[in-house]
């Protein structure tokens, strides 16, 4: 058996850095590390494969092979014993190639007389390259010594793959490694746009793979990880307000962040030559594989942490920063793990398009991309890891689908289903200026829902009416402290301001155990949604909520002010609310401060209990505005977040449909306002259904004033409210077939 040594290894992996420093092309470079490597290993074949198409790998360069064979021979991922190891990411040692499980026989490469074969991945950090693989005459297996050196190699190859050493000719990587991939996710926003990839947290680039000093790479090494071990500490020290799911990630951390086996790996690897950034990747990329292979959910979610790990230590390694000052490309789409939503905002309009691996529907980043009206698509597995900065990318934020590096087939189809939409955003703009009235002459109001200043300009460009639903909470997450009342008056004013005269709804902070504040002590409770939240929160605490009244007070500078309350679900609660208000008016008055001319008090109806309160509450209100989104899912007893029953209940079931004629009954009865302001007011169809039922209010996104104006425009709502009306007569259990059907037959 011949034994490696740690020496041998040194040499070779220095003598594969300096082909990066002699001239020549990517092929050149290819066919000389082959031989180096045939040499050093004392093996008569040293061959390259490397992926050609996500499903095809090629013969690329080979030392002992024929060499006619090289660009010739391809197989299919899996097939044969190339293709198993890139399939699995795992190596193959046999002393019997032929006899090994799944041998594929290539007469081209001459391989016959070739007994032994050891293969092992190319990968770097889950980016699989291709395969590297020696083979000798001799029936023997290699030793363990030797497949961790070969394994060493290819890691070396995989990072000069990064620095773009092979680019240039046909033998070429780096640039023939790129595919086309496709994610599925989850719509977080609507809407299609196509940009060029900008990573939030772009990769750590190792310029330098090998090591020239093992002690001195070692102590680099040992002193990164005793400062990744006190960061983790600190964390934990500072992880007292976290749940407990966060902080049973740090602990997990910094189980990893100590174990020995992790740290003494690495230095086995600094001792075949790598340095310590190689180390590191090659630790991450050889984990990863293997737990990419297993079944246990558990493990697979260790893939994060280990990722997060690794990439902390390359980042102390290396000290580059998050900031590598590469300039944001053109049409930038972020694509992230995840973001928060300040630092969302801090990018605002100029992204295209935002991608996350994590996030959820009603995420900060979520609402903050809503509020941007970026398409967002959350759930994106694992695509910060294929994503290079610059890649074209598509998004299709209504499907929930992300394309990376598109075909050009793929993109032109994209194209032209953005150029349809923007046609169609031109023919609503023609409307900007006409009512939104039905072809009887009847007139809905269709405003807008806003939570930043950045919405504002949508008021004139989208001919909303005014703003049916100012959320405020948004401030108060993009920011690390709650926000001082002299801030948000000078807020709340500018929104009046750009309101020039148009009616602005503000909410009351609408927080709670589900939207934390970055400063709020978080509470642990079963079911946040139905938990300790708005309005529950502003009575039994209220100081931020009176500190608020007064800002928007303030704001007003006598001018009219409509304020209304959360989550009301019984009409003490906005007794309450409206007394707060009322005093502050007082106070301000009393201290010779301006106080609005006009105060409308409105309560949100967002749980069934309210459509039930006496007539005393109706009449108490100025005005009810129906957040349907809460309101639906008390209805249905089906969670807005949990993808599996979100989509469950259609919002036209009879069911839902008579409930909200119940609310517009009881409104109309006592002469209070109504409107509607949850997300089914922008869906056209749901938009019109509302309103034959009689709700000539509607609040929604600006981008769906178009559209729902559009068609509200081109309808009668009386003869709509008789087919409703006969529908729910026959006893169907959703109105939409039927209103479908009529609205196509007009
Ligand atoms: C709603 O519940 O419909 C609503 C408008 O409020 P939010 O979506 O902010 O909970
Ligand atoms: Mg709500």
């Amino acid at each position: 058996m011949v034994e490696r040594r740690e020496t041998d290894s040194r040499t070779l992996l220095r003598r594969l850095r300096d082909t990066l420093a002699t001239p020549g092309g990517g092929q050149d470079r290819l066919d000389h590390i082959t031989h180096l490597i045939a040499d050093s290993m004392h093996t008569q074949v040293c061959s390259i494969y490397l992926f050609r198409d996500p499903e095809t790998l090629e013969l690329c360069a080979t030392e002992g092979l024929n060499p006619d064979a090289v660009h010739q021979v391809r197989m299919r991922l899996g097939e044969g014993l190339v293709g198993r190891v890139a399939r699995t990411g795992q190596p193959v040692n046999t002393g019997d190639a032929p006899a090994a499980p799944g041998f594929r026989y290539m007469p081209e490469t001459g391989e016959e007389i070739y007994s032994s074969f050891l293969g092992v991945p190319i990968q770097r950090v889950g980016e699989k390259l291709g395969v590297l693989v020696v083979q000798s005459r001799e029936a023997r297996e290699f030793s363990e010594d030797e497949l961790y050196g070969l394994e060493v190699v290819a890691m070396v190859i995989a990072e000069m793959t990064e620095l773009g050493a092979f680019t240039g000719d046909q033998g070429g990587i780096g640039a023939a490694h790129r595919f086309p991939v496709m994610f599925r996710g989850t719509t977080g926003q609507e809407g299609a746009a196509e940009g060029r990839v900008w990573l939030h947290e772009p990769r750590v680039v190792v310029a330098n793979p090998v090591g020239d000093d093992p002690d001195v790479e070692k102590t680099r090494l040992e002193q990164a990880v005793a400062t990744l071990q006190a960061q983790i500490d600190e964390m934990l020290i500072g992880s007292a307000a976290m749940d407990k799911e966060q902080r049973q990630v740090l602990e997990a951390y910094k189980m990893l962040a100590h174990s020995r086996g992790w740290v003494r790996r690495m230095c086995e690897d600094i001792d075949l030559g790598l340095s310590a950034e190689a180390a590191v990747e090659k630790e991450q990329s050889t984990a990863r594989a293997r737990l990419e292979q297993s079944t246990d959910a558990y493990l697979r979610e260790r893939l994060h942490d280990l990722d997060d790990l690794s990439n902390r230590l390359l980042r102390l390694l290396t000290g580059q920063g998050k900031d590598t000052g590469a300039e944001l490309p053109e049409n930038p789409v972020l694509v992230a793990r995840n973001i928060g939503p300040a630092e969302l905002l801090d990018y605002g309009r100029q992204l295209k398009g935002v991608v996350l691996e994590e996030g959820s529907v009603g995420s900060h980043a979520a609402i903050v991309a809503r509020a941007l009206a970026i398409p967002l698509v959350i759930h994106a597995t694992r695509i910060t890891n294929e994503a290079l900065n610059g890649d074209q990318i598509l998004v299709d934020g209504d499907q929930g689908i992300v394309h990376l590096r598109p075909e050009e087939s793929v993109a032109g189809a994209f194209r032209d289903k953005i150029a349809m939409q923007a046609e169609a955003q031109k023919r609503y703009a023609d409307l900007r200026s006409l009512p939104a009235q039905d072809r009887a002459g009847q007139s809905v109001s269709l405003m807008m829902n806003a939570g930043l200043m950045a919405d504002l300009p949508s008021l004139k460009s989208s001919g909303a009416d005014g703003v049916g639903l100012f959320r405020t909470e948004l401030q108060f997450l993009i920011r690390t402290r709650v926000p001082r009342r002299g801030e948000l008056a000078a807020l709340y004013k500018r929104v009046i301001d750009a309101a020039q005269g148009a009616p602005v709804q503000f909410r009351t902070l609408d927080i709670g155990s589900d939207k934390v504040l970055p400063y709020m002590k978080p509470q642990e409770e079963p079911n946040p949604a139905m938990g300790w939240r708005a309005i529950r929160v502003g009575l039994d605490k209220p100081g931020v909520l009176r500190m608020q009244l007064q800002a928007l007070i303030r704001a007003s500078e006598g001018r009219p002010l409509s304020v209304m309350f959360p989550f009301v679900a019984a009409p003490d609660e906005f007794h309450a609310a409206k007394a707060m208000l009322e005093r502050e008016v007082e106070r301000e008055r009393a201290l010779g401060r301006p106080v609005p001319e006009k105060l409308r008090v409105g309560a949100m109806l967002e749980t069934p209990s309210l459509a039930f309160a006496p007539d005393s509450f109706f009449a108490a209100c100025d005005f009810i505005s129906i957040g349907g989104n809460d309101l639906k899912q008390f209805f249905f007893a089906a969670d807005r977040e949990n993808e599996r029953v979100r989509r469950r209940y259609d919002t036209l079931d009879v069911s839902f449909l008579s409930f909200i004629e119940t609310i517009v009954a009881r409104c109309a009865a006592n002469d209070t306002a109504l409107s509607f302001c949850g997300e089914d007011a922008g869906r056209p169809i749901e938009a019109l259904t509302f309103a034959a039922l009689g709700l000539r209010t509607l609040s929604m996104r600006p981008a769906s004033i178009g559209p729902v104006k559009h068609l509200i425009r081109r309808v009668d709502l009386e003869g709509l409210k008789k087919v409703i009306d006969a529908t729910r007569a026959r006893g169907e259990q959703s109105v939409r077939h039927a209103v479908t059907a009529w609205l196509a037959s007009q």
